[in-house]
Order: structure tokens, then C-alpha cells, then sequence
């Protein structure tokens, strides 16, 4: 409910929580007195992702005593991504912030992120620089998958796992989110010609309840990686890279089985036990399958861009009142 003032000023923190009950209370205060003191108009969005620890009663009373407080249940759990896209869905502020439940991203870092986005930018990323996690599982892992997203993507961050960000409404209500995606938003929005940038935020350890992730997510995060690359390079002409493979497959088989040929009918040697044919007959079926995977990829894409939405969540119930224009969610 942002009511008070201008709605362009408004702030939308946006908050998934799973299992998480204990940290909630000290969080909510936290959030609130940092809006206060920037005297913004603001509302805080829970997303609770399939909780089973009492977070939902918790969030309930919380809600019951802040009216700018809403609170997204979800049927059960859907991951952290759909609960940031049930939030951005919902957010009605023009300046959208998200961070974790469990006060390891401090609120008390909103104003450099506002005055970093004041500068012009459109995402402000959060930088963990003194990371409070464990090294081997978590900060060994992370600083790979830094090195190489940023890499392949091309988008310049330190810290891409950070949740602590803010983005200007327009730019994330332009963006659908899948799988573990919420990490590449950057990257994604940077296809739409956006300033990105980062500032250095606090970070605490971890005091209640136990991380949600093992060390299995960086191979997700690896596979996302190539979903990301893909999307951003070649989403709209898959034939252009499919077909370049193809071609140069279909291409050097071409030219061996020329040459056998030629051994076979000018100089008249046998060529049946010739490994070399094998590689040939490989070479040119695999090229024609690349060219034919291309423009169906071609087809399929031209049926991504034109489809409607599909859900990616599924909610049981909203408290606080819901936007008019109904989000894109679908109800079960
Ligand atoms: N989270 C969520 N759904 C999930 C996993 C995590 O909403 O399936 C939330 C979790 O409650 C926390 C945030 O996402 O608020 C980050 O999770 P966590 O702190 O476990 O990750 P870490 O900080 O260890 O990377
Ligand atoms: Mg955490």
C-alpha cells in the first residue's frame, strides 16, 4: 500500500523466505525502521516458498500488525527464484529491492544501493566482500562461478549470487525468470540495454536455521549458465549457430568422402576398411542433423516469443490487498 506520497518514490523490498521463522521478526524491523529513516513510502512483500517451520504464522502476525506488509504463500515449495518472481509481479513501487530472510544481507544497506541507482544505473548489485560463509562449500565455489559468468556473459560483477539488489520497476517487470535464474537477472536485463552496477555490502553470518543450498547448486548455476548464454546470443536466430556447426561438419565429411572417392574410382584402392569413411558418413549426418536441429529451434523460438506466459508458481493464498491488474500467475 503505498499511499502516503508519490507513487514514483515508493520501495518494494521484495523478501523470500523459506523456513526461516525466527529471523523474521528481528528482519521486519530492521527493513521497516531503514524505509522510515529514508522517508520513502515503502511495502515489504514475504514470499513464503513451501515454509513447514511456523514462518507462515509468524508472517501472519507481522502482517496483522504492518499493514504495508503483504504476504505471498506459496503451495508448496517452489524455489527462491519463483518467490523473487511472485514478488516482482506484485511489487508496486517504483524501486524494487530484494534481499534474503535470514539477516545475512543487511537492510541498513539500502540508502548506497538507492544513491548508486540515483546515479543513473538501473540494477545495483550488492558485492558480499567480506563474505561470512564457509570457504570450501560456498566462497570456493562462488568464486568460480563469478569469474566465469562473468566471463560468458560479459555483464561486469564481483558477486552474482547476492540477493541484495535493487532495480528500477521497468526493467524487472520486462524480464521472466525460470530455474535458478534470479542470479543472471543483470545479465538477462543487460540484452535490454541497461546500466548495471555494483556497490560493497555488509554481510553476516547466518544465525538461525541452516543454509538451503549444498555445494550441488554450482552445477545448476553452471547449467543455468549456458541457458543464459544462449538466451543472450542466440535466442532469436538459433540457426545462425546450430547451422554454423552443421555446416562445417557437412562440410569436411563432403570433402573426405571426395577424396575416398577419388581413391576408390581414379587411384583404385579399396576403401571398405578404411576408418576414415566412418568419420565422413559421421561427419555429414551429423551436419544434416545440426542444420534440421537449427530450424526447428528457429520454430520453437518463434513459438517462445509469441506464446503466452506460463506460470512458473502456483498460490494458495495472499494476505494484505493484491494489485487490480491481476499478476501472471495462475491459480490451483
Ligand atoms: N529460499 C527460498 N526458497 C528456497 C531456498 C531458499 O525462498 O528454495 C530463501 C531463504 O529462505 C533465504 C534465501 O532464499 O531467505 C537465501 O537462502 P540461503 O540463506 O539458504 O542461501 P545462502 O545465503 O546460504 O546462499
Ligand atoms: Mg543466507
Amino acid at each position: 500500500m503505498i499511499a502516503a506520497a508519490p507513487a514514483k518514490t515508493g520501495l518494494s523490498v521484495i523478501v523470500p523466505v523459506l523456513n526461516e521463522a525466527e529471523s523474521l521478526p528481528e528482519l521486519e524491523r530492521q527493513i521497516r525502521e531503514t524505509c522510515v529513516r529514508l522517508s520513502r513510502t515503502y511495502e515489504i512483500i514475504f514470499i513464503d516458498d513451501g515454509s513447514t517451520d511456523g514462518t507462515f504464522e509468524v508472517l501472519k502476525g507481522l502482517c496483522a500488525a504492518n499493514p504495508l506488509i503483504r504476504v505471498v504463500r506459496f503451495r508448496k515449495n517452489f524455489g527462491q527464484t519463483a518467490a523473487l518472481a511472485a514478488g516482482f509481479d506484485r511489487a508496486r513501487g517504483e524501486i524494487i529491492l530484494t534481499l534474503d530472510a535470514d539477516l545475512q544481507n543487511d537492510p541498513s544497506d539500502f540508502p548506497s544501493l538507492l544513491a548508486k541507482l540515483d546515479e543513473g544505473y538501473d540494477i545495483v548489485s550488492g558485492w558480499r566482500q567480506k563474505r561470512k560463509d564457509r570457504f570450501i562449500t560456498r566462497r570456493l565455489p562462488s568464486i568460480l562461478a563469478n569469474w566465469l559468468i562473468s566471463r560468458i556473459t560479459g555483464v561486469k560483477l564481483h558477486d552474482y549470487g547476492c540477493t541484495l539488489k535493487a532495480f528500477r520497476r521497468d526493467v524487472i517487470k520486462n524480464i521472466r525468470l525460470y530455474g535458478e535464474l534470479h542470479r543472471f537477472i543483470p545479465a538477462l536485463a543487460s540484452k535490454m540495454g541497461v546500466a548495471v552496477s555494483e556497490v560493497k555490502v555488509n554481510h553476516r553470518p547466518r544465525r538461525h536455521g541452516k543454509s538451503k543450498y549444498t555445494i550441488s547448486r554450482t552445477v545448476r548455476v553452471v547449467l543455468d549458465l549456458l541457458t543464459v548464454k544462449f538466451l543472450l546470443s542466440y535466442s532469436t536466430r538459433p540457426l545462425q549457430i546450430f547451422g554454423l556447426f552443421g555446416i562445417v561438419s557437412l562440410l569436411a565429411g563432403t570433402v573426405i568422402s571426395a577424396w575416398l572417392a577419388y581413391e576408390r574410382l581414379i587411384l583404385r584402392v579399396a576403401i571398405g576398411g578404411r576408418p576414415l569413411l566412418l568419420l565422413a558418413v559421421l561427419l555429414i549426418v551429423i551436419g544434416i542433423q545440426f542444420i534440421t536441429l537449427g530450424l526447428l529451434a528457429e520454430i520453437m523460438v518463434r513459438a517462445y516469443h509469441e506464446a503466452a506466459h506460463q506460470p512458473t508458481y502456483f498460490v494458495r493464498e495472499v494476505l494484505g490487498d493484491e494489485p487490480q491488474d491481476p499478476p501472471g500467475d495462475a491459480r490451483a
